[in-house]
């Protein structure tokens, strides 16, 4: 049995926390490969070591000098390694990485190196091989990850070998310079090796006991979610509840393999598991709530529009011609609301107007702000009756007024639309209902 374990920056710190991933790592054989990300923050005024690789290399790009704020990243790693009581020497890497620096080998590279020296260390500590990125991690010359490729040379490479560090976050180009995910990719890289080694499970490991029911910084103490499908988990992280960087998901979701989010501080909680698809029920009716705040409802109004053919069309026009992303679109019979990002339409609020006039002629169009859209999602709504019925007593007992009701065709979602000032409350209100009540 393969595992892969990938730990977050906050789980890989100091010298302490790579103490904790060693145990971890050591109580089960199966996780036989590690992708560490760099070094993160130690406290809430400590400074991720990626975001003292880009400034540093900030200044090199500008031909200023950089060598205090290198010297800088360099004793984190030190003081890791001596708090390991490590022999390893970064100083031919520090070189190489000055002089990379001076000829702006680029800000990739720069980023890139705070996973790659993080390996090194993570290696010697456990005694595994170190892989550089570098080498089985591909992308195309337009940037994009190259799947077939990287799984051809990383399943062939670690076939032969036992154990081994991947350092997340980076892999090469064609012409083999180093190019990156974006930021927090160090999640893809471990999705990646996890279909390479055809693992029965990706652990990734952070600083939190998996999903939550909503957010914690909402509803004190919310529940954890045991098990979510990735379909769940896609339409609660698009409203932000987010653990894992997006596209994360697709290498392991291709091939059928769980993901178990868990938590380097509490090795022992069971975390979430994000499956394809489960017969297990949820602990609740519904699996999660997450919401977004700043939407503009543009609410478009015309005489017998449902009798006119391409009306929508013409209407959702306006907005692509001025590059405006449409989030929510329920409509009535002779009226229809476009959902929109208050900051994306605010500087186009009146060319978008007057395209709407121009295209569609509609009789009156209105503008409302400062608007919340609130996703309740879980596969168990489905075959529960009066869920809605719930969500909208709870939220009319809270005195809060519904701006808006969508239901997907899924039945996966509800999504509600309220006041920005009412948004913590009916959060509060739907957690309560449900899960207060255990139902
Ligand atoms: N270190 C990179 C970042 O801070 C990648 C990662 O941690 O996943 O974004």
């Amino acid at each position: 049995m393969v595992k892969v374990v990938k730990f977050g920056g906050s789980s890989l710190a100091s010298a302490e926390q790579f103490m904790k991933v060693g145990d971890i790592i050591r109580a089960d054989k199966a996780r036989r490969y590690v992708v560490p990300s760099a070094p993160g923050k130690r406290n809430s005024k400590d400074t991720k070591v990626t975001d003292m690789l880009y400034a540093c290399y900030a200044l090199a790009e500008e031909g200023k000098d950089f060598r205090v704020p290198l010297m800088k990243i360099k004793d984190r790693y030190d003081s890791i390694i001596n708090g390991l009581q490590l022999k390893t020497s970064l100083d031919e890497e520090f070189k190489i990485i000055s002089e990379m620096f001076k000829k702006k080998a680029g800000s990739d590279y720069a980023a890139s190196r705070g996973e790659y020296l993080n390996g090194i260390i993570m290696a010697d500590y456990l005694g595994y091989e170190f892989i550089d990125s570098a080498t089985v991690i591909f992308f195309d010359e337009n940037g994009n990850f190259d799947a077939d490729k990287t799984d051809k040379v990383l399943s062939e490479k670690l076939a032969n070998i036992e154990n081994a560090v991947i350092p997340g976050f980076y892999g090469s180009l064609p012409d083999g310079t180093v190019h990156t995910f974006s930021r927090g990719g160090s999640d893809i890289t471990g999705s990646i090796v996890a279909k390479a080694s055809r693992a029965s499970i990706y652990e990734n490991w952070t600083d939190v006991s998996g999903c939550l029911v909503a957010d914690p910084r909402i509803v004190p103490n919310p529940e954890p979610i045991r098990v979510i499908t990735y379909r769940e988990l896609r339409e609660l992280s698009y409203m932000g509840a987010s653990v894992l960087h997006e596209d994360a998901i697709f290498p392991v979701r291709k091939a059928g393999i769980p993901i178990n989010i868990r938590n380097t501080n509490d090795p022992e909680a069971e975390g979430t598991m994000i499956v394809e698809s489960t017969c297990q029920k949820p602990d609740f009716t519904i699996t999660g709530i997450a919401g977004k705040k700043g939407f503009v409802a543009v609410n478009i109004d015309k005489d017998m529009m449902n009798a006119e053919v391409g009306f929508c069309r013409k209407a959702l026009e306006a907005f692509e011609e001025n590059g405006i992303s449409i989030e929510h679109m329920p409509s009535g019979i002779d009226t229809m609301t476009v959902f929109v990002h208050q900051a994306e339409f605010e500087g186009k609020e009146q060319q978008v107007v007057s395209s709407l006039r121009r295209l569609a002629a509609p009789d009156v169009i209105d503008l409302e702000a400062d608007l919340a859209l609130i996703a309740v999602v879980g596969r168990g709504m489905k075959s529960a009756r009066g869920t809605a019925g719930r969500i909208f007593s709870a939220l009319a007992h809270a005195n809060i007024n519904v701006r808006m009701i969508d239901q997907g065709s899924s039945e996966l979602n509800i999504i509600i639309g309220v006041s920005n000032d009412d948004f913590e409350r009916a959060i509060t209100a739907i957690y309560d209902i449900f899960v207060e009540t255990r139902l």
